[in-house]
């Protein structure tokens, strides 16, 4: 029987936020039943409603930063009961087999069967497009649920589900250590979490910004120092990670890496601002490292969220209402956002 579920969705790439009733695919035994406490709002979910990176699937109900209370799951589910605390990221499901999802990099199915958690067709229920967490209830494989503890707060965990994970992996691929010189460009969402989790991993960390207005806190969070151009750094870095959403020039950055240096892409700016990077620069400056990585596997994921809270590494976050989503919109692509909004799934 399928699950009814209500949120709120766009319909169009100019659209603004309304409620949405639709309904969820029945429940698999492999699958559980979240009732949706919070649910963050990344800039990714701003680049999908507005189709920045592709035409997107509408109606359209973003959200990826899922913390919940488990209500139901199937006769197979071993890792939930029902009242378990739960959390959805990125992904709902893939096909398990693959080179990649055998190790936990089911972000990059090899048979590109990765689901994600919404604006996708989702390849294990007839194609049927997915809705995300800007709403009462998702259903989901209990593999790609997160393990929550009863006493976190749940307000904080939901964006540990994107913005954690996506800081946490890059600053593990690149072996961060004591001592290391680490830089953060773009401190919103994801910048703030790589700064506090590089700092907690012993690092000297810089944020660049483009204006001071975030300093204080950047100061707060422990980074020595906030600069807001690149030029004139006499800093060199061990890594860069780079969460900027909008147009701007990677080889600035590149730039500013030491011989062995690597810099981790993770901000995605809309297609239109085609970026690239200066081969002569590159190769006249070289022994540096570019990657992009892309949130993180389930199993990292889960390792992210146990250090996250042992540690009290919690995203910055501000509680709203489910009808203030436009104005959050407005407010993180206009300079006038900290860190990461969070909606109150009680305001449905
Ligand atoms: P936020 O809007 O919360 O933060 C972005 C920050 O970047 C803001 O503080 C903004 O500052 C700053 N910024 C914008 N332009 C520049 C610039 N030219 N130089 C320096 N800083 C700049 O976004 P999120 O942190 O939620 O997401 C960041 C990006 O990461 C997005 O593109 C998102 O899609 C992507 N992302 C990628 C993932 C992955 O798996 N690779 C996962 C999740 C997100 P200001 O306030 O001045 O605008
Ligand atoms: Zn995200």
């Amino acid at each position: 029987k399928r699950i009814n579920a209500k949120g709120y969705a766009v319909h169009s790439k100019t659209d603004t936020f309304k409620p949405f009733e639709f309904s969820r695919h029945s429940m698999g035994d492999n699958d559980i039943l979240i009732e949706i406490m919070y649910a963050g709002i990344c800039h990714s979910d701003i680049h999908s409603a507005r189709s920045e990176w592709h035409e997107g699937i509408y109606p359209m109900v973003p959200g990826h930063e899922i913390a919940g209370k488990v209500v139901a799951v199937g006769k197979n589910v071993t890792k939930f009961k029902v009242g378990d605390y739960a959390g959805v990221g990125c992904m709902v499901n893939s096909c398990g087999e693959c080179e990649a999802c055998k190790r936990s990099h089911e972000q990059f199915c090899e048979r590109g069967q990765t689901v994600l958690t919404y604006d996708c067709k989702d390849h294990f229920h007839n194609d049927e497009p997915t809705y995300g967490g800007y709403s009462n209830n998702i259903v989901v494989s209990e593999k790609f649920a997160i393990t929550v503890p009863k006493d976190a707060p749940m307000e904080k965990v939901a964006p540990l589900l994107c913005a954690g994970i996506t800081t946490y992996s890059p600053l593990k691929f690149s072996g961060v250590k004591k001592g290391d010189v680490v830089g953060v460009a773009g401190f919103g969402g994801l910048g703030s979490m790589a700064v506090k989790y590089a700092v907690n991993m012993g690092a000297d960390v810089y944020v660049f910004a483009r204006n001071d207005k975030k300093k204080k806190e950047a100061l707060e969070m422990g980074a020595k120092d906030l600069f807001t151009s690149t030029k004139d750094i006499p800093i060199r870095f061990d890594l860069i990670i780079s969460t900027i959403p909008t147009g701007y020039d990677v080889n600035n950055y590149v730039d500013l890496l030491k011989y062995g240096g690597e810099m981790a892409i993770v901000g995605l700016p809309p297609a239109e601002l085609k970026q690239s990077i200066d081969l002569a620069r590159l190769i006249f400056s070289g022994g540096k490292k570019v990657y992009g990585s892309m949130i993180g596997g389930i199993k990292e994921t889960q390792e992210m969220l146990d250090f996250s809270l042992k540690h009290k590494i919690y995203p910055e976050t501000e509680i709203i209402a489910a009808n203030q989503i436009d104005e959050a919109y407005q407010k993180l692509t206009s300079g006038q956002a900290k860190f990461r909004y969070v909606i109150d799934m009680k305001t449905l």
